[in-house]
């Protein structure tokens, strides 16, 4: 028997439904449109979360609120429909503004209890140089709503949700932006699905910065690809959901 025999690191081809939490509108897209692309059309539903409003990052500062997120949600559903994301849910916490902690793990477990995923997408809560607290907040609760969505103990935001909460198995999580990848997925054939989708976010980025994004993108996928057979990747963490607790 070895090690990972016990929690072997789950296989991400085999997800049937996928909940992609995100900080941002645009996270799940920039870490992990290019493999997200391929489970969707392996089969796999994908659902995604975006945890903040995201209205400090439009840059038409001469827009309402509701006409903000009106574009944000336009541009979300414009890459979501090349992706293949069946499903959108928004918590609305303020963007880089104050809120507990605690009220975003209710909700993700909320959530994960409705939905029943059976792999997590999230950010990575422990890269290293993150500066940015919806990151770290927002990788840190899915975590931690992934381990205790089935410890009836520990509510979620929904005490109705909870009642009616059967147990299911969530196989894995695949946490993106990390430096820590234990997965480089193979995202040549879907690079410009992934490009095509980051386009749609224009309320987000002017032309110079969608520009410059793209490269940063290109090269990245480039580098974390080399060494292997092929020319782009995405880095991911994939753990088993058992995993995610005092480094087994
Ligand atoms: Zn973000």
């Amino acid at each position: 028997m070895t090690l990972n025999s016990i929690f072997p690191t789950p296989d991400i081809f085999e997800a049937r439904r996928i909940l992609c939490i995100q900080p941002h509108y645009d996270d799940n897209d920039i870490a992990a449109a290019g493999i997200l692309t391929q489970l969707a059309k392996n089969g796999a539903e994908l659902i995604y979360l975006t945890v903040t409003d995201d209205l400090m990052g439009v840059v038409d500062s001469s827009l309402s609120r509701e006409a903000a997120t009106h574009s944000l949600k336009r541009d979300q559903f414009a890459a979501g429909h090349i992706i293949g994301v069946k499903d959108q849910y928004w918590l609305g916490y303020p963007d880089a503004g104050e809120y507990n902690y605690f009220d975003v793990r209710r909700d993700l477990l909320k959530h994960i209890r409705m939905l029943k995923p059976d792999f997590v997408f999230a950010p990575d809560a422990w890269l290293t140089y993150e500066g940015h607290r919806d990151h770290i907040q927002t990788g840190l609760a899915a975590a931690e709503a992934v381990m205790f969505a089935e410890l009836p103990k520990i509510p979620s935001s929904d005490p109705e949700v909870d009642s009616a909460y059967e147990v299911h198995e969530i196989k894995g999580v695949a946490l993106y932006f990390t430096r820590e990848p234990n997965y480089i997925a193979d995202v040549t054939s879907t690079w410009e699905a992934k490009i095509a989708a980051m386009r749609c976010y224009e309320a987000q980025f002017d032309t110079n910065g969608m520009d410059a994004l793209l490269m940063a993108m290109e090269m990245k996928s480039q580098q974390v690809a080399q060494g292997q057979s092929f020319a782009r990747g995405e880095p991911l963490k994939v753990l088993h959901s058992s995993a995610l607790h005092c480094g087994i």
